[in-house]
């Protein structure tokens, strides 16, 4: 039975797209069957693996087809031209689902709903998600087995955080009682810089060890270039430190799994 794994923060800019694009290619490399659900109305996650702004207009499904019930996941799904990755795409016009959601007696539960129909047929899903709490982001919280919490390591990265761990709390007590947060992964590392180093340890303090990943992502110039030539980093650059981090928090998603 495949898993399926959201990559949420409510803070924008914290690699949650970047960690959906590379986490998703690194487990197509390890030879599982991954499905990237993007319900992010940005699609940069879909621009991340070369569905360019183009390609986008000629899209005739998307995610936000597949939220709001109109088609079945299956018909919205494309093969992405790196190894076992799947791609249920967005496009701008998911950020009409917001409010259209709301008229739904079940408003949250529209992507578990569609998810559940095709988690068999993946290894996992990761869904990359939008800085917010609102009616599509809480789908995305509500489809999911488990959390994965990217965290840049700035003097004010744990704030907010407190609200998105009462939400999945929330979450857990009355929808998705299994829901897990696999953990917390620290992005743009750079150890060099003091402020980077001083809000880690804090953060260590502050949370139980295994609630941390050991892998962290450091900051890396060809990770950030990656998007632009609509390749994950396994690709663009193979040999890089990115590259190879995110190859390790790949495995290490599996044995959490
Ligand atoms: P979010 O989805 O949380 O808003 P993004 O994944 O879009 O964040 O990342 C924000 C910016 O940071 C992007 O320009 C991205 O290329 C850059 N970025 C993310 N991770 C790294 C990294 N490890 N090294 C360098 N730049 C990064
Ligand atoms: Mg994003």
């Amino acid at each position: 039975m495949g898993k399926i794994i959201t990559i949420a923060n409510q803070k924008g800019g914290v690699a949650k797209t970047t960690t959906a694009i590379n986490l998703s290619a690194a487990l197509g490399q390890l030879g599982k069957r991954v499905l990237l659900a993007d319900l992010d109305p940005q699609g940069n996650a879909s621009s991340g693996y070369g569905i360019r702004a183009v390609d986008k207009k000629k899209l005739e499904l998307t995610s936000y087809d597949v939220i709001m019930g109109l088609a079945r996941p299956h018909e919205a799904i494309i093969k992405t031209g790196f190894s076992n990755v799947w791609l249920l795409p967005a496009t701008q016009e998911l950020a009409e689902a917001e409010i259209r959601l709301l008229k739904f007696e079940q408003k949250t539960l529209q992507l578990r709903k569609a998810l559940l129909q095709i988690k068999d047929e993946y290894d996992v899903i990761i869904v990359d998600t939008l800085p917010s709490l609102g009616v599509l982001a809480l789908n995305t919280l509500s489809a999911c087995d488990s959390i994965i919490v990217p965290m840049q390591c700035e003097p004010y990265s744990l704030e907010g955080v407190s609200e998105l761990f009462a939400t999945i709390k929330r979450i857990k007590k009355n929808v998705n009682k299994s829901l897990q947060i696999m953990g917390i992964v620290f992005t743009m590392v750079d150890t060099r810089l003091t402020v980077n180093r001083d809000v880690m340890r804090k953060i260590k303090r502050e949370f139980p060890a295994d609630a941390l990943f050991s892998t962290e992502i450091p900051r890396n110039v060809k990770i950030a270039e990656a998007p632009s030539h609509g390749t994950p980093i396994a690709y663009y650059a193979p040999d890089s430190k990115g590259a190879e981090a995110y190859a390790r928090l790949a495995k290490e998603v599996l044995k959490r799994i």
